[in-house]
């Protein structure tokens, strides 16, 4: 059996199972050499970077191979940067869920989706045609439409772990709002719930991971400062810190900085989603205002150089999202996204999924996509790697001990 696909607008044909590799080789040895040696690439049909080692799904898949000037050493296989010990420190639990599991969860709780097989529930949550954050965020609503049991909870939040530990993550910050599961759930049972799961997956895996509670922007202040209250009570229980999330544009952070000042006062750490669906002043207010010790995305923070200098000088740290940020408009292309000006500038920069389902992604994949479009080295990528172990909100000794078994499995890999 063959396939004929597409190779730079150019016909081939290739066995059924063959890869990225061979099509290219198959049209032209001259490029599937480049494409070997690092100077060339390879992307599919809407410009999303391949593995040349990838197969070739479907016939007439559309594959481009596009020459660099850079003539670096060899480029790490996805194979590899899956292997990678890797850290993340901003995913959405409510953004990363299993396409089956929604759908088992679905029909047990008689909740209608807008499809009934894994791949069409996948295409229908997939983001990548919203126009804005705001639109982006509605896809939110169908996962959350599953997740309102603390079993679901349990379960969802048990799987994430496993999958991210699949995906070569040795320690992962998670984030949901509580509030987006009342009235069926009360906060402490929505909190409990994926703590549960979470210490499940915890054990099985290795993957250390600490949870993150996220305030509403579009919500009252008061229900901000009553999660922080109730958010407290599980400091020791793997609660890290407090969060800010939802529509950034017209719902100021300041006005939820009660609950910012409480959840410090109660030895919480704090990050703010801030930068991504406004400018730089969003990102001024989160950290003069509601004392974030990191941004979540903080994409528009070179629109102020003087902002820009503070947070290098204060070693502020930044988590970051390319395709996420490609989704949401914030960037027009990856190629555009300011990660590597940023890590080159002296940043702290960090790379992230923000959501693995919405976004179609994975952690993986966005390192891939860092080494292949920003064209970040080894040794760049092993610097997002360890900025993200030393950014997370960990008691100094979990830390160091992170940091070194990052480092150790690095050098070994
Ligand atoms: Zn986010």
């Amino acid at each position: 059996m063959t396939l004929r696909v597409f190779v730079n607008e150019r016909p081939v044909t290739v066995a059924r199972g063959a890869t990225v590799r061979d099509a290219v080789a198959a049209l032209d040895g001259e490029l599937a050499g480049l494409l070997a040696s690092g100077a060339a690439y390879a992307t599919d049909g809407v410009g999303r970077p391949v593995d040349a080692a990838d197969p070739i799904g479907e016939g007439g898949a559309i594959l481009r191979v596009i020459v660099t000037a850079r003539q670096g050493p060899p480029r790490l296989s996805k194979e590899l940067l899956r292997r990678w010990p890797k850290a993340e420190l901003h995913v959405h639990l409510d953004g990363s869920l299993r396409p089956q599991t929604m759908l088992e969860l679905a029909r047990a709780q008689g909740v209608r989706l807008p499809a009934d097989t894994p791949e069409g529930l996948a295409e229908a949550l997939h983001v990548k045609h919203a126009k804005s954050l705001e639109e982006y965020l509605t896809k939110y609503e169908i996962t959350l439409s599953v997740m309102q049991t603390a079993a679901a909870l349990e379960r969802v939040a048990y799987e994430f772990v496993i999958d991210a530990a699949a995906d070569g993550v040795r320690y992962v910050e998670v984030r949901y709002s509580p509030l987006l599961h009342r009235p069926a759930l009360t906060l402490t049972q929505a909190i409990e719930a994926p703590l549960a799961g979470i210490r499940r997956a915890e054990a099985e895996t290795g993957t250390k991971v600490g949870v993150i509670v996220c305030a509403i922007r579009t919500r009252p202040p008061a229900e901000s400062l009553e999660l922080a209250r109730a958010a407290a009570q599980y400091r020791s229980a793997g609660v890290v810190a407090f969060d800010l999330a939802g529509p950034e544009r017209g719902h100021p952070a300041r006005e939820h900085a009660p609950a910012f000042e409480y959840a410090a006062a109660h030895g919480m750490a704090c990050t703010c989603h801030a930068g991504e669906g406004d400018g730089p002043h969003s990102i001024h207010e989160a950290l003069h205002q509601c004392g974030a010790q990191r941004i979540g995305h903080g994409t528009r923070l070179g629109e102020d150089p003087t902002l820009l200098d503070y947070v290098v000088e204060r070693g502020i740290p930044l988590e970051m999202c390319l395709t996420s940020n490609l989704h949401t408009h914030t960037v027009t292309t990856i190629a555009e996204h300011p990660f590597k000006r940023y890590l080159d500038r002296g940043v702290v920069v960090t790379l992230n999924t923000d959501g693995r389902l919405v976004d179609g992604i994975s952690l993986t994949n966005e390192y891939f996509l860092a080494q292949s479009v920003l064209g970040l080295g080894r040794q760049e990528l092993a610097r997002v790697t360890l900025n993200a172990c030393d950014s997370a909100f960990l008691p100094e000794y979990e830390k160091v001990a992170l940091v070194s078994r990052i480092q150790s499995e690095l050098e070994a890999l």
